[in-house]
């Protein structure tokens, strides 16, 4: 049989992947727990949680059950004049959970989508409004959305894709990316600034697009929830509706259930994805207010216009209400909380060391920012070598592991990320 891997190699993309110089995958057998298994037995720790989704670890005999018992009465149905069981009592459980007020739900199949049914919501809503020419979106530099055009758009302007797509992609009004720090002060200057551009902006502004408190893949920086209160509030006080991209927050991931939660906010439009099945299939939501979502349709009663193929599909669906059942049942936020200690007494000392820029913790996430990028190649030996699984990106070493983790494994991560460093070599 031809080797499994060399056609990977020559027929399979990759995520941000160049079929010139392909990165050779780890074939992966079957995953367990926190590890992944290799062909030849060994297996990985993995420290990523498949980019921040399987928050119960992997093969948990609960989703399975979940997965293969609606699998035995229906695997989807179209949601277009059709309605099923899994998403009303995921939509129940959502409501248990989510910031107050956000009620009417709409269903769609990843982030990115997610986020981009979230800004038609708020483009939708202005037109209702009687003021279609509040058709702008403003957003945070540094931060990150999805790979769609409406989403790509929002992000930074020098480190994100208006690289490769520059004049194809609707630019935003920006805000200066926030200053870092959760416990720190909102400071003055950060505030005039905030007040400024909304003064300029907010006549021709339908919402400001963020992700709350932890800025995740545009470079995993964290942020005080003072400033998150003081866009709400201005946002409230120049009629912006706040949209939260909560894909990569949500669930727990940064000590609450939702990251506005830190700071007692909730937001007009919220997208949630990754986790809320749990790493097992690709599936999201965007919520918003019964308010916004009746002023939406206007008097004319427009629909809203999206309607994915696999909107409401029901595996998904109901392994999101399994997922969210076994948070709500679980100890979920200990787990969290040790997991964040454990970032900080084994990540913290690092900041002496000459490599580093900075270390950044948050509930289940420690990320290391280092001198220069890391070579994703050079470093493979040694972490096959620690069995351990990490990913990281431009100059970040991170993990944001299941919050199963046995505090043994995520001793191995926290070496190998010190490992990785003192090395030199990445
Ligand atoms: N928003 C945020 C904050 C994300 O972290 C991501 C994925 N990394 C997305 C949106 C896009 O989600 P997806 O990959 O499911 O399209």
């Amino acid at each position: 049989m031809a080797d499994p891997l060399e056609f990977d190699r020559r027929h399979l993309w990759h995520p941000y992947s160049s079929m010139v110089a392909p990165q050779t995958a780890l074939l992966i057998e079957r995953a367990s727990g926190c590890r992944l298994y290799l062909p030849d037995g060994k297996s990985l720790i993995d420290g990523t949680a498949s980019w921040w989704a399987a928050l119960h670890g992997y093969n948990h005999p609960e989703l399975n059950r979940a997965l293969t018992e609606q699998a035995a009465q229906f695997a989807h149905v179209m949601f277009g004049g059709l309605t099923h069981q899994p998403a009303i009592d995921l939509g129940t459980r959502l409501l248990e959970i989510v910031p107050a007020g956000l009620d009417t739900i709409f269903y769609s199949d990843s982030g990115s989508v997610a986020v981009e049914v979230g800004i038609k919501m708020a483009l939708q809503y202005w037109q209702g409004q009687g003021r279609p020419h509040k058709n702008r979106l403003m957003t945070l530099r540094g931060g990150y959305h999805g790979d769609t055009f409406a989403t790509m758009a929002l992000a930074d302007p020098e480190t994100g894709m208006h690289r490769r797509f520059g004049d194809m992609l609707p630019r935003p009004i920006y805000l200066d990316a926030p200053p870092a720090g959760f416990a720190r002060p909102l400071p003055a200057a950060y505030r005039k600034h905030l007040q400024q551009v909304f003064a300029a902006h907010a006549d021709h502004t339908a919402a400001l697009v963020l992700e709350p408190i932890v800025q995740n893949a545009g470079g995993m920086r964290i942020y005080s929830p003072q400033i998150l209160r003081e866009v709400r509030r201005l946002c409230d006080a120049h009629q912006v509706l706040l949209l939260a991209d909560e894909i990569a927050t949500g669930f727990g991931r940064t000590g609450q259930w939702f990251a506005c939660n830190h700071a007692e906010i909730a937001p007009d439009i919220l997208c949630i994805g990754k986790s809320l099945t749990a790493g097992y299939l690709s599936f999201a939501a965007t919520l918003t207010t019964h308010q916004i979502a009746t002023g939406i349709a206007g008097a004319d009663a427009a629909p809203l216009m999206h309607g994915p193929t696999y909107m409401g599909n029901a595996l998904a669906a109901r392994l999101a209400t399994k997922n969210i059942e076994l948070l709500q049942n679980g100890d979920w936020q200990k787990q969290v909380a040790q997991i964040e200690s454990s970032f900080r007494t084994a990540l913290e000392p690092l900041r002496t060391h000459p490599n580093v820029r900075d270390v950044r913790t948050l509930g289940a996430l420690g990320a290391v920012e280092v001198d220069r990028p890391v070579n994703l190649d050079r470093i493979r030996p040694l972490l096959l070598e620690q069995g351990i699984w990490l990913r990281p990106f431009r100059n970040l070493i991170y993990s944001m592991p299941p919050y199963t983790i046995p505090p043994d494994e995520l001793a191995k991560i926290c070496t190998g990320i010190k490992k990785i460093i003192a090395t030199d070599s990445y």
